[in-house]
């Protein structure tokens, strides 16, 4: 595209953007804080969705200190609706990082951005363009998608090529501009949620129109290139609730289990179909043969669904008479007192139907 269209494109994309920017409260200020913490979050979740669990984690950790200083659990908790845990984990782990190297202060550069836990390049180039003017352009599924039309890029949106033709082109406008780089960036986003979004795109209202080629040839269908859906792997979840006379129930800090690494869950046996393979979080081999061979009952199965799994959960209720296991992994807490250590929607759906079933 030659320089002066990418020029007029540019003033474009601006003029409409000022005019239709949404005044999200974690934009306003552009408090690097709230920048990292609110892409982090819609790096998965839709903005809308997360626009009160955003509200709500800023109430309990409004600044880097907090979070650092915020227990593993809690900042768990206050991330609910706000996408995986891991990554909450990580916020943390970057809120650390940032209080012994950065005096609790967000830097500036990209380099030393993209050292942070949590921060990677796409965050990187978010908070160093919106909160301190770098031009380092952003490149999301949203403006992969206005890039594949714009510019009629044939290869799948996450191929190498993809991203370094993309890449260069955005380098290239950022650097031959003296628009604010922060606000380009936050332009092309809301282009590719409100116009030029998946499946049909709305270009009759478009901004940049005249300088889109897939446009102007008529064949924005064409573009991004379709991508093979990869299938979801299917897992059966035994998840055993032991429950002894007293009402005590036994749960299990998964370290380092398959799924929910660092959460507190049921005792649990996986299955893959595809594969016969069987992984459990209990250490011991003879574990369920020694303390499930009580009478125990089905429960109602749960389906649950995650990126790259379909997951059938299958709960048992095994009542115990007593129950001594070795394994420090594993405790045993009033069943009154249960919900407040699941954190996983999963196992909470599971618990409720527990609850509803007695
Ligand atoms: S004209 Fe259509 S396809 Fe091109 S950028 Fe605008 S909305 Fe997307």
């Amino acid at each position: 595209m030659p320089l002066k269209n990418r020029d007029s494109m540019l003033s474009c994309l601006l003029a409409w953007f000022h005019k239709v920017r949404e005044p999200y409260f974690f934009r306003q200020d552009r408090n690097p804080y709230r920048v990292w913490i609110s892409e982090v979050a819609l790096q998965q979740t839709r903005i809308q969705a997360a626009l009160q669990p955003l509200e709500r984690f800023f109430s309990y950790f409004p600044d880097v200190i907090s979070l650092a200083q915020g227990d593993e659990k809690d900042v768990l908790h206050a991330f609910r609706g706000l996408g995986y845990y891991s990554r909450a984990k990580n916020l943390k782990k970057g809120a650390l990082y940032l209080v012994e190297k950065h005096h609790g202060q967000l830097p500036e550069d990209y380099d030393d951005l993209v050292q942070v836990p949590s921060i990677g390049e796409y965050t990187a180039s978010a908070i160093s363009s919106v909160c301190f003017g770098k031009k380092n352009p952003v490149l999301d599924g949203n403006v992969r998608r206005i890039l594949s039309r714009i510019l009629r890029i044939a290869a799948p949106l996450d191929s190498k090529e993809f991203t370094s033709l993309s890449y260069q082109f955005l380098r290239k406008l950022f650097d031959e501009t003296n628009m604010p780089p922060g606000d380009l960036n936050e332009a092309m986003m809301e282009l590719g949620q409100k116009i030029c979004i998946k499946g049909k795109p709305k270009c009759q209202e478009c901004p940049v129109c005249d300088f889109c080629e897939a446009f102007q040839e008529g064949d924005t269908h064409l573009y991004p290139t379709a991508k093979k859906k990869q299938d979801k792997v299917p897992v059966l979840w035994h998840l055993y609730i032991f429950q002894t006379k007293e009402k005590q129930i036994l749960l299990q800090k998964w370290e380092n289990f398959y799924f929910l690494k660092g959460h507190i869950s049921f005792p649990s046996l996986l299955e893959f179909p595809q594969t016969q393979k069987q992984i459990a979080s209990w250490p011991a081999p003879h574990f369920l043969e020694t303390y499930a061979q009580h009478p125990y009952k089905a429960l109602s199965v749960v389906k649950h669904s995650i990126t790259k799994h379909n997951i059938q959960i299958h709960p048992y209720l095994v009542s115990c008479e007593n129950l001594q296991i070795e394994d420090n992994s594993f405790f045993l807490i009033p069943q009154e007192s249960v919900s407040e250590h699941l954190v996983a929607s999963a196992l909470s759906k599971v618990w409720q139907k527990f609850l509803q079933s007695q």
